[in-house]
């Protein structure tokens, strides 16, 4: 059979994995690019593939650098099912439905400029017309077992323990009376998280595709989290200011709110407002909210919901989000997009970057080109929506709130493999990132590569 990488490869974003036998064309994932504009000007490229001829997609979870070229696929002639979790299923909906109003909103921005430059205008690269047929192809499917693709192909999702719904793939290829079975890792999670469960361990595999965010880095210890976030909050509300937090909308939001909860338990939350500013993420914790058979156990022993505090406050409408701008008093404000390269947390930062009472706090992964990293990088001055804003709040970040495993847990996950797979493929990671992951397990005694971006390969 024949794998083909068509995202993640080179990069962290984009994820999509091709495996053809004879008969069968199936999809792994169909995730935009996102970053700098060097790749996000992918997305934009045509399929190194025929849309119309995949039969099957099986969705690993619903990150857009996971699922956010699917309206895409179906823009191009795809019409063929779709296999999730349940949990993957809701959230895509939501994820799909809030990328393309983004799509339609950055085009029609984009296209005064090229106007004025006497460009011809572009299109949206999907709008909801597109997404309402691609949710119509989803069909959910629960972890743990196994069904039939199609002649000759199995598949089985299992916890990734990364965001709620998330799933490792395991696919068995039976050709010509032998049977190679293929592990996807998908996105790996942190162990002793509080929402999900630990990744679940596989045991068995020929090949084998893992992720390799980050493959170069240990993360900070998760359990003084709630100890850091408590003096994040305090010392902000001390000096008056807002604590800016750019969330993603699923479970980095839920996990904010979570700690919270704790913090408010433990009477060490002053009684300032929280603001949830994102549709988005209100829209992911209801679903978090009807989903909570699939979470830790644990979690809901803990709170009936876990979700929810005195005082927390939604702000739905732009009208809401705007008004914060008057907002005089302390508050802690979370909003999208979690990079910060769209969304309503761009105008919180450039209404409040400037002022050395605040802080924002990053919370989640900071792509390259992105304006996230530029400001956690140090930058003096960022460029918003045409004004130049010195950053003069404090800038500080949480790196053990991840949703991924570090290069520790990632070779801990891969040690469960009782029988060293033939060949593994590091993905899903800047070249340092995969590169030292690779090395990692090559000291181990695995047989590594990684794969260039369009690189296909025979495997069997
Ligand atoms: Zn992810
Ligand atoms: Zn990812």
């Amino acid at each position: 059979m024949r794998l083909s990488f068509h995202g993640a490869a080179g990069v962290v974003t984009g994820s999509c994995y091709l495996l053809e036998t004879a008969n069968s064309r199936v999809l792994v994932d169909c995730g935009m690019f996102q970053g700098s504009k060097n790749v996000t000007r992918l997305n934009y490229e045509p399929f190194n593939f025929d849309a119309s001829k995949i039969q099957y997609l099986l969705l690993t979870h619903a990150h857009i650098d996971h699922s956010g070229l699917i309206p895409k696929l179906v823009k191009h002639g795809f019409r063929g099912r779709i296999f999730a979790t349940r949990p993957t299923v809701d959230l895509a909906k939501i994820m799909l439905e809030d990328s393309a109003n983004i799509a339609v909103q950055d085009t029609e921005h984009e296209n005064k400029r090229r106007l004025r430059a006497g460009l011809p205008p572009r299109k949206p690269l999907y709008g909801l017309p597109e997404v309402k047929a691609a949710c119509k192809l989803f069909t959910a499917k629960e972890y743990d077992a196994r069904f039939d693709l199609t002649n000759g192909i199995a598949v089985r999702f299992q916890d990734a323990g990364h965001i709620l719904g998330s799933a490792i793939v395991e696919v068995w290829v039976t050709e010509a009376g032998k049977t190679n079975k293929i592990v996807f890792s998908g996105d790996l999670g942190q162990t002793n998280t509080p929402i999900v469960p630990d990744p679940t361990p596989i045991n068995d595999a020929d090949f084998v595709v893992v992720e390799s965010t980050y493959g170069d880095r240990l993360h900070a210890d998760s359990g003084i989290r709630e100890e850091l976030f408590a003096k994040e909050v305090n010392d902000t509300f001390k000096k008056g200011g807002k604590l800016m937090i750019p969330s993603f909308a699923i479970e980095r939001t839920q996990e904010l709110l979570y700690y919270l909860k704790r913090i408010e338990r433990d009477k060490r939350l002053p009684a300032e407002k929280v603001f949830l500013d994102s549709p988005l993420a209100i829209k992911a914790t209801e679903v978090f909210k009807k989903n909570m058979a699939y979470a830790e156990p644990e979690l809901k022993q803990e709170f009936s919901d876990p979700f929810n505090l005195r005082q927390l406050t939604y702000l739905k409408s732009t009208q809401e989000s705007k008004s914060l701008n008057e907002y005089k008093r302390p508050c802690i404000i979370i909003a999208g997009s979690g990079m910060c390269t769209a969304g309503r947390i761009r105008h919180h930062l450039k209404h409040n970057l400037w002022k050395p009472e605040n802080t924002v706090l990053f919370v989640g992964y900071q792509a390259e080109g992105t304006l996230g990293r530029l400001i956690l990088e140090g930058a003096k001055t960022v460029r918003m929506m045409g004004t130049e804003v010195a950053v003069k709040s404090r800038v500080s970040r949480m790196e053990s709130f991840s949703s991924h495993a570090d290069s520790r847990e990632l070779l801990n996950w891969m040690t469960n493999f009782t029988k060293t797979p033939k060949k593994v493929f590091v993905t899903h990671g800047e070249p340092d990132a995969a590169n030292a992951l690779a090395a990692k397990l090559n000291a181990l005694g695995f047989k590594t590569y990684i794969p260039a971006l369009y690189e296909q390969t025979e495997i069997k």
